[in-house]
């Protein structure tokens, strides 16, 4: 049979990543945590990952019951999987390089959505988020609002972070939408002509703007112990 193998959350910016395989019907994944992608420093690191994606992958082949003689793996190019590639060529396993576009693909990316809303990301701002560039965007955003609680979701090891989003500041004012929009902190809608908490983040970079409901906008500020609706943040250095 077919086994397919594939991964999930490689390029986003927050969580860990997840490792599925499907064979028939049979469908199941391992998820490589977040703190594997926190380590700034240490160049043997990424190895680390390899190995533990590696490991994975083996567990999984495991619980679908792999059987050399009948199975051929399908297995994408990502360099992720580096060491998996080399354990398949070294073993002399019936394997060979594809592009997941199967049910696996929708399966992985469902696993990791529901990885993001178990972290604390708000279930309705995953589900807004379609394409790549804003959606690493938008996160950023998310996490720039209460970077104290939420950049231990980030994975820090990225360049994005490390040299714009990790200096980000917040300040925040109360203005009128002018237009229908969505909250950053909750991601419900917000229509025009309603009070509304916009708030200003600038990194080094560039400038954003993102917009809160008033009550969402209270309970981060309770959540963070402030008083003034003005007011500036500054991530960890
Ligand atoms: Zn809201």
């Amino acid at each position: 049979m077919i086994i397919e193998i594939d991964d999930a959350g490689t390029g986003s910016p927050l969580g860990g990543i997840v490792i599925g395989i499907l064979k028939g019907r049979l469908f199941d994944y391992e998820i490589i945590p977040v703190e594997y992608f926190q380590n700034e420093e240490n160049n043997e690191y990424y190895n680390e990952i390899k190995e533990k994606t590696l490991e994975s992958v083996l567990k999984l082949l495991r619980r679908v019951n792999f059987d050399p003689e009948e199975d051929i793996i399908h297995i994408c190019r990502g360099n992720i999987f580096s060491h998996v590639h080399k354990y398949l060529w070294e073993n002399k396993l019936k394997w060979t390089f594809t592009k997941i576009v199967s049910r696996l693909q929708d399966l992985v990316e469902f696993i990791y959505d529901l990885h993001l809303v178990e972290l604390g990301v708000p279930r309705m701002l995953v589900k807004r988020l379609t394409t790549y560039g804003r959606y690493v965007t938008e996160l950023f955003k998310w996490v720039a609002l209460s970077p104290k609680d939420r950049q231990k979701i980030v994975k820090t090891r990225f360049p994005i972070w490390r040299k714009e989003w990790k200096y980000s500041e917040v300040s925040f004012k109360e203005t009128i939408s002018k237009r229908f929009t969505y909250c950053i902190e909750c991601g419900e809608t917000i229509p025009a002509g309603e009070k509304v908490i916009t708030a200003i983040i600038k990194t080094p970079k560039r400038e954003f703007k993102a917009y809160l409901h008033p009550q969402c906008y209270e309970r981060l500020k309770f959540k963070g112990g402030e008083i003034e609706l003005v007011r500036v943040n500054r991530c960890n250095a």
